[in-house]
């Protein structure tokens, strides 16, 4: 029998929560603490001191040394430099353990060799972290020992933000501002805050790690850039939901215990559908928790897979010919005091509240299309994105028949006399319950769906931190509600212009609700037809973040300045040069170190065979060692000829401006070789002997865990 988890005993065991706040915190410092989080403010350095000295007390009794600021820099991982608490040894050689209020405050990394995207010169190494009291600290727990870790804020010298939270948290503050200013309409004055929710579902594929090591590409680019397809894919639809394997539920049984320790509340888990594909989703949480826990999440995954013999792969798109990797970011509004703004009800005809803040949502997401596609996009994505499968690369809205229905007499009359509703499911067998049917069906192949009483955007990227999509998400829908509440706070009629209002912002929006399959070619002319952005790679992205449309909704509700839009934009395009250039170097690397002497060797044996059978017995047919023999040397040359070909075009990106012109090249250039080589490669596994091969297949892979 396994061990046995007590979930409740164990679950925020090594998160410096309120509970332990309050436990170790005198009284008044608790209470100072708790409304700083929850309504924002400075803590003074007095009080800062004692938290900090709980802050140290509480790991150290659990065998920490250390602490750290643990940030998120634009590489769109996280960063950690560890302090242990030691300080001065006093003249009888002790030492003390310190941890002061200025430290949890401020740290001072050297900032230098993070991405700044050309705001601060190399000789400008300082930066700043700040702590996010927001985000609870926690322990870590690995080879290092025990490490506090302090959530917080990246900046500059200068102020800039040189993170993803920082644009993230103000962004909650932009959205929580615009949405209060609604509810107040409506008559809310209990409420002080309107949070952003998230929940992000978390694909990721296992794989056998002593094979993962024999694949340059997976350690490299962390996806296979050659491989032929296995006999079996994912066409039987049997790894969906199947029965979990032994040594995969073994694997989530320990990362769910991690989790809950980290007080990540990991909920759902199960396979999906391409082999050796899997999915984790916590209870949604406030997004800066979320994203915080989301990075925790993914480096657990990896973590706990090393324990088990296996590693995980985040990337988009760690196979060619079977489902991607994303992660549903699941988003809603909810009031302080329990109001879900995007809860419909059971009539959302009647609903003015909720009616108002879908059409503001169609409307920011349909000014902003390009900006939410934008916030989705990184390298690995643009496999997923526009590539058949997943969500397409053209942003629409799903809302599904009943909302659909109600927009459409909206639109039609400006009044919604009906809804349709839920009615019942019968089962058709008498020992079943008759069950009630919600009023919508889903739809998997939008990009934002309203999901009940969420919108699930769906072309996040596995790989990728949610921080981004979800402050495009706020700042775009806190413009549609500041430009709402603009005209409404002003209205004679109350009744009247938030019905005029709701009838214009769907009239002249209604283009971007697309109900129907998100992945058929008449989706792309239609798309076309009524104008929608068809942005189709994440360089082509780039641009969107830097337009005065962009730049003047983040600097409205004062998310990014238009140098720090700038720098990311400088960022984003390095780092697609940068990743195409491994891809590229590491497919020279195995092409010629690796695939072309084994093909080498192969028509060797093929050759000697064919002489030797011939000596042996001239009468015998030696057609198939021929024909092979011809087959495998003319893929051969064609593989030789399309890895010179990428050679040339890799030292011709590399040779272009840094930049958006470096970027281009790549893409453009690079990748276009990458496909002409690989194209040969996969033909050759086909037919070259398995013992030449000089990696694991995809079928070992996928199928072998
Ligand atoms: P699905 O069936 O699409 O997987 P679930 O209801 O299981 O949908 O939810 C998926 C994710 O959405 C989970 O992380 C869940 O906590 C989150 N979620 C559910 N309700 C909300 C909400 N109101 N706001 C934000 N996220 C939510
Ligand atoms: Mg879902």
């Amino acid at each position: 029998m396994s061990e046995v988890i007590n979930v409740a005993e164990i679950f925020g065991e090594n998160v410096f929560n309120l509970a332990k706040m309050r436990e170790r915190l005198p009284k008044k410092v608790y209470a100072e603490v708790k409304n700083i989080m929850e309504n924002g403010g400075e803590l003074s350095l007095a009080t800062a001191d004692v938290v900090a000295k709980a802050m140290k007390d509480w790991p150290v009794s659990k065998g920490a040394t250390h602490y750290t600021h643990w940030f998120q820099p634009l590489t769109g991982i996280t960063a950690e430099k560890h302090d242990s608490f030691i300080s001065a040894p006093d003249e009888m050689g002790h030492t003390l353990l310190e941890f002061s209020g200025k430290e949890l405050i401020k740290g001072e990394p050297d900032a230098s060799s993070f991405p700044s995207g050309g705001l601060r010169s190399t000789f400008e190494a300082r930066g700043y972290t700040v702590w996010d009291c927001t985000s609870p600290a926690f322990l870590k727990e690995d080879a290092t020992g025990v490490v506090l870790c302090i959530p917080t804020a990246f900046y500059s010298y200068n102020g800039e933000a040189l993170d993803k939270k920082t644009p993230l948290l103000r962004s909650l503050e932009a959205i929580s501002r615009q949405a209060l200013r609604i509810v107040r309409l409506f008559g809310n004055t209990e409420a002080t805050r309107v949070i952003a929710s998230v929940g992000a579902e978390q694909e990721y594929f296992l794989v056998d790690r002593e094979k993962y090591l024999q694949r340059k590409d997976l350690i490299y680019a962390g996806r296979t850039l050659f491989g032929a397809p296995a006999p079996k894919g994912q066409e039987m639809d049997d790894q969906y939901f199947g029965a979990i394997r032994e040594r995969v539920g073994a694997y989530m049984k320990e990362l769910n215990a991690e989790l809950w320790k980290l007080g990540i509340t990991s909920k759902t888990q199960h396979n999906e559908v391409a082999p050796a594909q899997h999915e984790m989703a916590p209870i949604y949480s406030t997004a800066n928790i979320a994203a915080d826990h989301n990075q925790l999440v993914m480096e657990t995954m990896k973590k706990v897979a090393g324990h088990h013999g296996l590693t995980c792969l985040l990337h988009e798109k760690p196979f060619a010919g079977v489902n991607g990797s994303g992660k549903h970011n699941n988003w809603s509004l909810n009031t302080d005091n329990g109001v879900n703004l995007l809860d419909p009800g059971d009539t959302p005809n009647q609903n003015i509240q909720f009616l108002l803040v879908l059409a503001c949502i169609i409307k920011a997401v349909d000014i902003h299309a390009d900006l939410l596609r934008q916030s989705a996009s990184d390298v690995g994505n643009d496999h997923r994105l526009g590539a058949n499968e997943a969500p397409p690369a053209i942003i629409s809205i799903f809302l599904g028949d009943q909302l659909e229905d109600v927009v459409k007499q909206l639109v039609e009359t400006g009044e919604a006399a009906r809804c349709i509703e839920g009615n019942q499911l019968d089962t058709g067998v008498s020992s079943l319950p008759t069950i009630d049917k919600d009023a919508t069906d889903r739809n998997r192949t939008s990009p934002f769906a309203f999901t009940g009483n969420k919108f699930e955007f769906r072309m996040v990227g596995s790989d990728d931190s949610i921080a981004s999509p979800n402050t495009t998400l706020n700042a775009i829908v806190a413009e549609a509600f500041s430009e709402a509440a603009d005209v409404l706070e002003q209205a004679d009629d109350f009744d009247v212009a938030v019905h005029d209002l709701i009838k214009k912002y769907l009239t002249e929006h209604q283009r971007i609700i697309f109900n129907g399959n998100g992945y058929s070619d008449e989706w792309l002319r239609e798309a076309e037809r009524r104008g929608l952005p068809n942005i189709k790679s994440m360089v082509d992205a780039v641009p969107t973040l830097v337009t005065d449309k962009a730049v003047a909704l983040f600097e409205k509700f004062g998310i990014f300045t238009r140098a720090e839009l700038e720098s990311r934009a400088e960022i984003l395009y390095e780092t697609y040069a940068k990743s195409i250039n491994i891809e590229a170097m590491t497919m020279i690397d195995m092409a010629g170190k690796q695939i072309i002497p084994a093909v080498i060797s192969y028509t060797t044996e093929l050759a000697g065979s064919l002489n030797a059978v011939a000596a042996a017995c001239p009468e015998a047919d030696t057609s198939a060692q021929k024909e092979l023999l011809i087959e495998t040397s003319s893929l051969l040359a064609e593989a030789k000829r399309a890895l010179n070909r990428l050679k040339e075009a890799v030292a011709e990106a590399s040779a272009a401006a840094a930049g958006e012109a470096m970027a281009y090249a790549y893409k453009d250039k690079a990748v276009p070789a990458m496909d002409a080589l690989r194209a040969p490669v996969d033909r050759l596994e086909m037919i070259v002997d398995k013992k030449y091969w000089p990696m694991p297949s995809y079928g070992d892979l996928m199928f072998e865990v």
